[in-house]
């Protein structure tokens, strides 16, 4: 690795970067916060190396025993909470109002996991399906795998990095983050926070770099949950093959809401405008296409156009609060500026923004277009950026298949009279579909979130949410037997004419029918 050099992620986010410290700086400012090391592959083996050398001990302690360290740390994110949030929004751009969502996640989701994880991961009894295998008690205990890897991204850089290791640490792995070269710092304050001040058993930590350390961790882990770009999903993927190594995939999205004729237009306008630009719109399940029933077309797009207007833009503080803050990534602002060119040079028209704001900071005004297609990149391509696409359908049908003609799946909303919304809800292709609602399937931890498509590969919340991050053993325990079982030796004349009627009855298909019992 060349010596002296520094990256911001932003030239250096593939493969093939070669820098010793990473500059992380504040998007709102501009301003250069901190310089940290990137970790080389040999700091990442031996990083998953000393947590592997500890797992088996934190599986050992199970369920309620990690529950009570993971206690701990809840209670540390609670108590330290604004310290947190200053790092955070230092190192992200975000509003106050936006980043501090993270805590309150966090704590909800170690609640969840604590009290549900007996019965999500908890040994399961299994009857068995045929009476020739009445002699046998059926198990299935669920396993940690040893150590998880787990590579964010930036937008949300505690939700994505601490979300994904709660389950992890919950189900007893050790884990080791590769947080996005963006925003490593809020994360690296609680890692610090669980050694030190928690003084956390040592199965916890964080190696920092761009794509040259994740692809280090991936290396070395026994499951990958990686969540950023599908471009880097698919390499990670490839990588993770050379090992074997099993992966989960949050991808990006491009998520549409479906405006019916009988929607509650008011809350229907407010809700994609907050939607499409809380965060930024730095959000995978941001809303990003909007298709309006032609009735209600030109009333939704004034109330949306009226309500992005007024939304305020810029570096955020207690006195002078905003409410969309700056672009985490300069990558990004590229690309939602060559979305946005790419319409309105091909006929689409911004009712409000369109432009990216001169500096200090990085930002793009809120920016609702209207006169777009599907031709468009707009339309097509992830934007995440504050930017919406508003669209008319002549009726549900082809707004269903507009929101159906993409190659993401992620999430989507829809908004309408509750039986007909549903009704239209159950017919989107993708991992989760808010009704009447936006982004709040999120906080429904409950039910799991994944991407369809091109979207991803696997879950997080819900019971797969931690499932994935074991490995499942069955456990077929004889009950009762004599010296050996009818089908072991001697292949005798009469086992033959006794036993294959037996099991040839039993293998039937319909044998409970035969024997008069339910299905
Ligand atoms: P990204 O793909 O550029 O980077 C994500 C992470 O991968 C970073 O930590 C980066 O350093 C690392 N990385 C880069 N190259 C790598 C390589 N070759 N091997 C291993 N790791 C590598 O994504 P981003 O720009 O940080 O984040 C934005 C993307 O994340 C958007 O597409 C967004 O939709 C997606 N996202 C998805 C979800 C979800 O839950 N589905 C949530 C948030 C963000």
């Amino acid at each position: 690795m060349e010596s002296g050099t520094a990256a911001r992620g932003t030239e250096t986010n593939g493969a093939s970067a070669a820098a010793d410290v990473i500059e992380v700086h504040n998007p709102a400012t501009g301003g250069l916060i901190k310089t940290i090391p990137v970790a080389s592959p040999e700091t990442v083996a031996a990083t998953v190396a000393r947590v592997r050398a500890n797992q088996a001990e934190w599986e050992a302690m199970g369920i309620e025993g990690r529950y009570h360290w993971l206690g701990k740390l809840r209670d540390w994110l609670l108590d330290n909470e604004e310290r947190v949030l200053d790092t955070m929004q230092a190192e992200t751009g975000k509003v106050r109002a936006d980043a501090s969502n993270e805590p309150g996640y966090l704590a909800d989701l170690i609640n969840f996991y604590g009290s549900r994880a007996a019965s999500f991961i908890g040994e399961e009894s299994v009857r068995p399906h045929s009476p020739l295998l009445a002699s046998k008690k059926l198990r299935i205990q669920y396993r940690p795998y040893p150590v998880v890897g787990i590579i964010s991204p930036w937008n949300f850089p505690l939700i994505l990095s601490l979300g994904d290791s709660i389950p992890a640490l919950q189900a007893g792995c050790a884990v080791v983050i590769k947080p996005s070269e963006f925003t490593p710092l809020g994360l690296t304050e609680v890692i610090e926070a669980w050694k030190n001040e928690i003084g956390g058993p040592d199965v916890f930590d964080c190696v920092h770099g761009v794509g040259e350390t994740g692809g280090a961790l991936v290396d070395e882990v026994d499951f990958i949950q990686f969540t950023g770009s599908d471009r880097t999903g698919r390499k990670v993927m490839a990588r993770a093959a050379e090992t074997l190594t099993p992966v989960s995939l949050e991808l990006g999205g491009k998520d549409p809401m479906i405006v019916l004729a009988d929607a509650d237009i008011d809350r229907a306008a407010n809700a994609a405008a907050w939607g499409g630009m809380m965060n930024s719109g730095q959000i995978c399940l941001s809303v990003e296409r909007i298709y309006v029933e032609e009735p209600v077309y030109d009333e939704f797009v004034n109330k949306l156009t009226a309500e992005v207007g007024r939304l305020r833009q810029g570096a955020d503080d207690a006195a002078n609060p905003k409410d969309v803050g700056a672009m985490t990534s300069p990558n990004q602002t590229a690309i939602v500026e060559d979305h946005v060119s790419d319409a309105i040079s091909a006929g689409a028209r911004a009712l409000t923004g369109g432009n990216r704001v001169d500096g200090p900071g990085d930002y793009f005004e809120p920016t609702v277009l209207v006169d777009v297609d599907h031709s468009m990149k707009v339309m097509r391509d992830e934007t995440f950026g504050p930017v919406v696409g508003v669209m008319k359908a002549r009726d549900a049908e082809e707004a269903l298949q507009l929101a159906n003609d993409s190659r993401y799946g992620l999430g989507a909303s829809v908004f309408g009279e509750k039986e007909r919304a549903e009704e239209v809800a159950r017919r989107v292709e993708c991992g989760a579909v808010n009704v009447n609602d936006v982004l709040i399937n999120y906080f429904a931890m409950d039910v799991p979130m994944g991407g369809w498509k091109q979207s991803g590969i696997g879950f997080r919340h819900g019971e797969p949410g931690i499932k994935k991050y074991c490995r499942s053993e069955s456990l077929v325990i004889t009950r009762f037997g004599g010296k050996r079982e009818p089908t072991w030796y001697p292949y005798t004349k009469t086992r033959r004419r006794l036993l294959a009627p037996i099991s040839r009855f039993f293998g039937a298909r319909d044998w409970r029918r035969k024997l008069g019992l339910r299905r």
